[in-house]
């Protein structure tokens, strides 16, 4: 009897240890490495397959607006490498779990990917729209003078025709988001790719129109 007991228990060490040797035991740290070899992101779990899901995880959790694509992208690619190399020794859940996250990052890079598109279609779209029959308009409701300090270009200041809520930011180009403003009010705003400029010589040519 006692030695079936010992027996048995030896026969479940073993298994035990055969289990760990193959998925992994403890704390177990999956390097996720670019092709430079620089440690970008480390997983971290109870197996591999923990690890490296918890590394996907947190892949998905990093992707912001502010993040680069081009970035999330490679390191997706370095993971699928790692996913494919341990496949074999991981859980089958845990597969499933890598594989769904692969499909929501790619998923989100898509979407991403759209509405930078849309994005800079539509500042296109809004440069094109600022005509110099536009410009004139504005200048003219606007009297050739800047919407904040009152300059003209007699003074000796170019006059621009400023986005209120700058293209960048969704801002149309339509006398309603359109002022006039003179080159030192308009310094140090940001956006100033849509800035349109009046010379003084321009200035007094608007005027004899
Ligand atoms: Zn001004």
């Amino acid at each position: 009897m006692f030695f079936f007991l010992v027996l048995l228990l030896l026969v479940v060490a073993l298994v035990a240890l055969a289990y760990n040797a193959h998925y992994g035991t403890g704390k177990v740290t999956i390097r996720f490495q670019t092709e430079g070899g620089k440690t970008v992101r480390k997983g971290q779990g109870g197996n591999i397959g923990e690890a490296l899901l918890d590394g996907f995880r947190e892949l998905y959790g990093s992707l912001s607006p502010g993040s680069y694509p081009e970035t999330i992208r490679s390191r997706l690619e370095t993971m699928e490498e790692n996913l494919a190399q341990y496949k074999d020794r991981m859980h089958r859940r845990d597969i499933a779990g890598c594989e769904d996250y692969i499909c929501r990052t790619k998923k989100l890079l898509e979407e991403k990917a759209a509405a930078t598109s849309a994005h800079k279609s539509f500042v296109a779209e809004q440069r094109r729209l600022m005509t110099d029959s536009l410009r004139y308009d504005v200048l003219r409701r606007d009297k050739f003078r800047c919407q904040i300090c009152g300059a003209t270009a007699k003074d000796g200041y170019r006059l621009h025709v400023d986005h209120i809520v700058p293209v960048s930011k969704g801002g149309k180009t339509e006398l309603g988001n359109l002022r006039t403003l003179c080159e030192r009010c308009n310094m140090g705003k940001g956006d100033k790719i849509e800035d349109q400029e009046l010379t003084p010589e321009e200035f007094i040519k608007y005027c004899e129109r």
